[in-house]
């Protein structure tokens, strides 16, 4: 096995991976906001945790890992008074829709699901240290951490703190890095809006309290990994530094790992420019859980992920593949014996997989690893060369690769029917006709990715296109 190594946005380097503890690993991740449906973008970082939380498992590391659900926002608290109910009300729905889209992708539920609303008196708490500490000072109701007495301020974004004006402040839990402020811990109620009363007035606490307060609550002081989008490596984790590190005197996270961004056809997603899509969504559009799973999984978590309805196709493509394999080593009968030859690949192949994955989660090279291993079985298989005494060092090279990737299991159809998403067909004859008509219309025009599309689309409602010598197509519902 080889060395694990992480990139650690702390230090900007690519660092081996040893946990304080042997053999143990404290990990946190931020949660969504759950004030909406999560969308790709989000499930991308959610995905790149799960693959590493399951690597470390893989790996035998005992994991604690600890996520939490923001359900204490200016958002949310702004649209459950628009709406007229509580917070958990307000937030119930997205937070179950969040649990079931977790599921349906295969991401594994953290060892503690935490909300923000059920710890309001562990961030008085820490508001109430960093107050004996003369990190606070008060205005107006609320509290503010004043950041020019925290020296290590900005370590982890590498933000430029000349010209930043002492005493400024900003009560946005969310700004840019050019308004890097005194910030908020503790907001003073609004009128009209939810607030707690406590030992340190009324109000609410500001997001970035909410996690250093749980972080350590459930983990201690300093934490072996916390991950989270790249997005929220400033504000966000920068004050969570500050406020952890100012209350304790000790470092707060060994190492923080972030995953970049996620584009949609190269492009930011927006709701303004018709490319945001939840997993709903494009579950909607007949694509597999497994391939939105294995096409967010398989670029490197440190590279934008292009998001595309290609490489939506490939990866449905990519799953099959992996899918047929496992079945054809499972059903097919082999020649007694062994190959030495095969053996030896198997080990190669395993042991690249564990390679990649050890060069700070290289899922792209894991997965060469992999799909060179099914091309030069497959070869064996067809020339009757593969042996049985090579099955079981397969199998085991594929569960290693499940463990990690989730894929293999062919239980799509479940999820999306646990989703509500009828996997028989509901479609009329007229919806049908009309798709069918333009995926010919596409294949005429030689445009294979929209044709592909459209019969996923199709397969996703149950029905089966049967293309005809004469270049007809018939159709039936399975
Ligand atoms: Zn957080």
């Amino acid at each position: 096995m080889h060395e694990i190594q992480v990139h650690n946005t702390l230090t900007n380097k690519v660092e081996p991976f040893v946990p304080q503890k042997a053999g143990e690993v404290k990990m946190y991740t931020c949660g969504p906001t759950v004030y909406d449906y999560a969308h790709i973008g989000n499930f991308r970082t959610f995905v790149f945790q799960d693959i590493l939380r399951r690597f470390l498992k893989l790996r035998g590391f005992k994991l604690t890992h600890v996520m939490n659900l923001t359900d204490v926002d200016d958002r949310i608290i702004a649209n459950a008074a628009a709406a007229g109910v509580s917070i958990r009300d307000y937030t119930a729905k997205f937070v179950q829709a969040f649990f079931d889209d977790c599921r349906t992708l295969s991401v594994e539920s953290p060892e503690h699901w935490i909300r923000a609303t059920d710890h309001i008196n562990d961030m008085v708490g820490l508001i109430q240290t960093l107050q004996k500490h003369t990190y606070t000072y008060d205005s107006e109701g609320s509290i503010y951490y004043r950041i020019s007495k925290f020296k290590d301020y900005g370590k982890l974004s590498k933000i430029d703190l000349t010209g930043i004006q002492a005493g400024a402040r900003v009560d946005n839990d969310r700004y840019e890095k050019e308004s890097a402020r005194d910030f908020a811990l503790w907001k003073a109620p609004k009128a009209g809006e939810h607030f707690w009363e406590t030992p340190i007035g009324p109000g609410r606490p500001g997001w970035h309290i909410e996690c250093s307060a749980m972080a350590m609550k459930y983990l201690g002081e300093t934490l072996d990994i916390h991950t989270g989008g790249i997005d929220l490596a400033f504000p966000h984790h920068e004050n969570e530094i500050a406020q952890s590190e100012a209350a304790t005197g000790k470092p707060f996270v060994r190492y923080w790992i972030h995953a970049e961004h996620l584009l949609v056809e190269g492009e930011k997603m927006s709701k303004s420019l018709g490319n945001f899509f939840t997993l709903r969504d494009l579950f909607g559009k007949g694509y597999k859980p497994s391939a939105l799973r294995f096409a967010l999984a398989s670029v490197p978590y440190r590279r934008q992920l292009n998001f595309t309805f290609d490489g939506l196709q490939q990866a449905t493509n990519s799953v099959e593949r992996l899918r047929n394999f496992a079945a054809r080593l499972k059903n097919e009968k082999f020649a007694a014996g062994g190959n030495a030859g095969m053996g030896r690949l198997i080990a190669q192949f395993a042991d690249d997989f564990d390679a990649g994955l050890a060069d700070d989660l290289n899922a792209a090279q894991a997965l060469a690893a992999m799909f060179d291993f099914v091309r030069e079985a497959n070869i064996a298989m067809d020339k009757g060369e593969f042996r049985q005494a090579e099955v079981a060092p397969a199998q085991k090279f594929l569960a290693d690769f499940d463990a990690v990737f989730a894929v293999l299991e062919d239980n799509d159809a479940e999820k999306l029917k646990a989703l509500g998403f009828a996997t028989g067909s509901d479609a009329d004859d007229a919806e049908i006709e009309k798709l069918v008509a333009e995926r010919q219309a596409a294949r005429q025009r030689r445009d294979f990715a929209a044709s592909d599309r459209i019969r996923n689309e199709l397969a996703g409602r149950g029905i089966l296109l049967e293309d005809t010598k004469d270049g007809k197509v018939r159709w039936k519902r399975k």
